[in-house]
């Protein structure tokens, strides 16, 4: 059996620094499933596709050509073999980014790629649907929380730019959250045998520990 470990949760609840020390402390693989629908959106921008037509989205996805980095030290996603790691994160992508990941065809490609790169060996994979649609027989399952503050705080820190406030973060990531999670394809959902951790009170080590555990158990 493949050992997958699936983290999920909404924007902000410090999944990926999670995932990556956890991969870190196993020596499993890391997937950042998030960035895959970054990569996708960003070649949508670029290629100057509206993202709100849906139909366009869905008839250009499979153009993409996208590979992904697994190294929890040396993540990076490629489209057409140029790093986009960077673009990715961009405001622009960030706010087109749910309009796309909305579109049954895109999340149809990009699930089959993440389970090929999860069947390949050990993995801790992060996203909104990991748990529930990409991996629902994945033996450990975390749904990772922490408040709208917290996660708009870490958000912001993440950004590091003066001139974007807490409180625009915090109405970026709630208009995201909504939309992630109301989306009629693999809404952003706690899987039934997932365990919550609600990370408002936590630090980062005291996070990777749990998951840790969890596996061990
Ligand atoms: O994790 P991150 O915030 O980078 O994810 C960006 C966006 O990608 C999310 O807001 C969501 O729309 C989409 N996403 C998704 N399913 C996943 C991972 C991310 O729909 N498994």
């Amino acid at each position: 059996m493949t050992l997958i470990i699936a983290m999920d949760g909404p924007s902000g609840s410090g999944k990926s620094s999670a995932a990556k020390g956890v991969a870190r402390v196993l020596g499993y693989r890391y997937l950042d499933t998030g960035a895959m629908y970054r990569a996708v959106t960003w070649w949508m921008l670029d290629q100057g596709v509206d993202v709100e037509d849906a139909a366009t989205v869905a008839l250009r996805a499979p153009e993409v050509s996208l590979e992904i980095s697994t190294d929890p030290d040396a993540p990076g996603v490629f489209v057409g073999g140029a790093d986009v790691s960077e673009p990715i994160r961009s405001a622009e992508v960030t706010g087109a980014v749910s309009a796309v990941s909305r579109v049954p065809e895109v999340r149809g490609l990009l699930v089959r790629l993440q389970r090929e790169i999860m069947a390949a060996g050990a993995i801790v994979a992060e996203g909104r649907d990991i748990g529930t649609v990409v991996a629902p027989d994945a033996p450990v399952k975390v749904f990772l929380t922490a408040s709208e503050e917290a996660r708009a705080q870490r958000r912001a820190k993440e950004i590091a730019n003066p001139s974007v406030s807490v409180q625009a973060t915090q109405a970026d990531q709630a208009r995201r959250d909504k939309l992630d999670s109301t989306r009629a394809t693999s809404p952003l959902t706690k899987a039934d045998d997932a365990v919550e951790i609600d990370s408002t009170e936590l630090g980062l080590a005291e996070v990777i520990d749990a998951v840790v555990r969890l596996v061990k158990e």
